[in-house]
């Protein structure tokens, strides 16, 4: 059942101020779609389910429908049955559990329709009706109260930092005056898996980077905007660019995390109303612009390998042919799955989709895509540049007893630098 059906409310009017807030998206949508159905077979949650409701175009038709009710004549009148709670229900799920905006129908839309867009914006307004998912809500008021939404404060981010710089004996700088770049962190790589912090400070000092974690701005993910709470997603960016401002860097760093990537790159001026003062560049990308300049001493990674493009790193993000030119710089035996790229299948917890419990059934039969795509390649050995794919992908591997191996391409790349002695970094936690 929704969290929508916990909640005492007077579902018309709130319908009513959702179908007002999503006008212009339901309007355009309405006009363009020709129902040809081709965008059915993008959708990864129509392709494992069979279920014609996660047909892309269907996840608006039941609001467009009441939209197109609520304009006409007896709509005016008053004369057209009420929305329900029920009817609620089923538009949450269609909004915020069955699409992780992966952009992957509208490669395929004749018409050009982006639905990730449209249900972006129609989370917004959902939410703006006082409804939506209650655990994407606590992690985007998380993110605005404590920094973060799984707990990452600026005290955590300092613990953390000096913990892994005591462990690893690698330099982390926090809170430099000024820097050319400022890295940025996911709070799941920061809890979940902190060897990925290290890594990318060990690849930027490799390479003489200048740069520094800020606590003022550190937290890349963005919750507030997966949650459709527009003031939070603004606030979370604003941290970040003012921190950036602060220490004058010409460059952030976004790390393995795809829609933070996508947020700040794409969105970030529209939410602050004004041009980004620097460059925003993916991790995936930083480190290709490294290899490219000829600042990294990699040695070979032998075994077979595939690679999991994260949907708004490649094909929402363009970093596709970076990740490629990373590893051809060292994984000898790397394997393209099909499809790949751009039309590669998301992981299934986009969108926010990662953080909602009762959404993981549905990610763990996206993941036995996943592990065929993997599996044919002929490798047991799946690498991403994504947190958030990671994490989703090991909570299918382990619900769905895959003994495939998850790796991260950041700490592939850190265990792979050869120092100019010869040494090797190390960067696996201790044991
Ligand atoms: S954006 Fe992705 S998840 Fe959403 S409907 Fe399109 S293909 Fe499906
Ligand atoms: S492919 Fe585009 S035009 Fe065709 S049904 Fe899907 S959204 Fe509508």
């Amino acid at each position: 059942m929704n969290d929508i059906s916990k909640r005492p409310i007077d579902a018309d009017a709130a319908a009513r101020v959702f179908l007002g807030q999503t006008e212009e998206h339901m309007v355009s949508y309405l006009e363009a779609c020709v129902h040809c159905g081709m965008c059915a077979e993008a959708c990864h949650f129509h392709e494992v389910t069979g279920n014609p409701r996660y047909t892309p175009a269907y996840k608006l038709f039941p609001m467009a429908k009441a939209y197109r009710r609520q304009r006409s004549p007896l709509g005016w009148l008053g004369l057209i049955p009420k929305v329900t709670e029920q009817d609620l229900a089923e538009w949450e799920e269609l909004l915020f559990d069955t699409c992780t905006m992966c952009g992957r129908c509208t490669t395929i839309c004749p018409m050009g329709i982006d639905i990730a867009s449209i249900v972006g914006q129609a989370r917004k307004a959902f939410v703006a009706a006082g409804l939506g998912p209650e655990d994407l809500e606590a992690a985007a008021v998380n993110s605005r109260d404590h920094g973060s939404p799984l707990g990452l404060s600026p005290d955590k981010l300092m613990d953390r930092v000096e913990w892994l710089e005591d462990d690893f004996e690698t330099k982390m700088p926090v809170d430099r005056d000024r820097a050319e770049v400022l890295l940025t962190v996911s709070s799941i790589e920061a809890m979940k898996y902190p060897d990925s912090l290290v890594a990318m400070a060990k690849i930027l000092n490799h390479a003489g980077v200048d740069w520094t974690f800020s606590t003022k701005g550190y937290e890349a993910t963005n919750f507030g905007y997966l949650a459709g709470r527009g003031d939070i997603a603004k606030t979370m960016t604003l941290r970040i660019v003012e921190a950036a401002e602060a220490i004058g860097a010409k460059t952030v760093v976004i790390p393995e995390c795809g829609h933070a990537y996508g947020v700040l790159r794409w969105s970030g001026a529209n939410m602050i109303g004004r041009a980004l003062p620097f460059e925003v560049l993916h991790i995936t990308e930083y480190i290709a612009k490294l290899q490219r300049e000829g600042k990294l001493k990699l040695k070979p990674f032998a075994d077979a390998i595939t690679y999991h493009d994260p949907c708004q790193v490649s094909r929402r993000g363009g970093a596709t042919q970076d990740a490629r030119d990373i590893l051809g710089a060292f994984a000898t035996d790397f394997r393209e799955m099909t499809p790949t790229g751009d039309m590669n299948w998301c992981c299934g917890g986009g969108g926010g989709v990662q953080a909602m419990g009762r959404a993981a059934e549905l990610r763990h039969k996206v993941f036995e895509l996943k592990v065929k795509q993997t599996e044919a390649t002929g490798t047991k050995k799946l690498v991403s540049a994504c947190a958030n794919c990671r994490l989703t992908m090991d909570e299918s591997k382990e619900a769905t007893h895959w003994d495939g191996e998850l790796l991260s391409l950041v700490e592939m790349v850190a265990d792979a630098l050869v120092e100019d002695d010869g040494a090797t970094v190390q960067t696996n936690t201790p044991a």
